[in-house]
């Protein structure tokens, strides 16, 4: 038996009882466990086999997968698991960490980074922030390097910067005429997507960013996502939608297009 903590990625019905949860651990990376009987509301694997659960659990290892024996949940993320929008953010990072890594390849820096974006999403911190700051920090894990402290054409730190998937990172104004895919961007937006990828999650202040300005963060990143990532994500797809309806609510109907 072996045991191991992990925050459970992914949940899957399995036969007529059982569920497969994958865990994203901190000793062995992505794991996948059969948890028996776990969909029974009486087994006492049912709580702790939920999406988002963090715990220590049990587990006899197999050769394929393995069997998950108990679990007890150390953190329950209470927030994230009852707003409809702060599910959407963590199912998003959820699924974003699930395809970016294989099978037993443990990163235990990986798991922090991950369990702090949660933990901070679920503590109220702004979720498309940490959201953003996840993405731009699971480039290096997708094998993608783009260059942020200088700039990608012609390699001087002084800025002004723009931001370019097709130079694969910051291009300064010198360069501006060498390529004209990049994206004009406004400074704190370009001084933010650096930030993101650079610092310490643990360092996190209380980052104050306006609609706006994070409307063009995420248009920078969505476009490299694009460009390189090779992911088409449904939760990903689900937050750009629900992001509508956000502001379909939040529209006061005098200010609605009338015909
Ligand atoms: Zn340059």
């Amino acid at each position: 038996m072996e045991k191991c903590e992990g925050i459970v990625i992914r949940t899957t019905s399995y036969r007529e009882s059982d569920k497969i949860i994958v865990i994203y651990t901190r000793e062995y990376g992505k794991m996948g466990l059969v948890a028996r009987g776990a969909k029974k509301t009486k087994s006492r694997l049912a709580a702790v086999t939920q999406l988002f659960t963090n715990g220590v659990f049990t587990f006899y290892p197999n050769r394929g997968l393995g069997t998950l024996q108990q679990g007890e949940a150390l953190t329950s993320f209470s927030s994230i698991q009852t707003d409809i929008f702060l599910t959407a953010y963590a199912t998003y990072a959820c699924e974003l960490l699930d395809k970016a890594t294989e099978e037993q390849q443990a990163s235990t820096g990986l798991y922090d980074l991950f369990y702090q974006i949660l933990h901070h999403i679920d503590e109220g911190y702004d979720p498309q922030v940490l959201t953003q700051i996840f993405e731009m920090k699971m480039l290096s894990v997708l094998g993608l390097y783009p260059t942020m402290d200088r700039c990608a054409i012609c390699g001087r730190e002084d800025g002004p910067f723009d931001f370019s998937a097709y130079a694969n990172g910051l291009v300064c104004y010198r360069c501006f005429e060498r390529d004209k895919y990049r994206m004009h961007l406004p400074e704190n937006v370009v001084k933010l997507l650096r930030l993101f990828y650079i610092f310490q999650l643990d360092r996190l202040g209380n980052i104050d960013v306006k609609q706006e300005t994070k409307e063009q963060v995420q248009r920078a990143i969505d476009t490299y996502y694009e460009q390189y990532s090779g992911l088409y994500l449904k939760s990903k797809k689900f937050l750009n939608n629900m992001k509508n309806w956000d502001a379909l609510l939040t529209n006061k109907p005098d200010e609605e297009d009338s015909d």
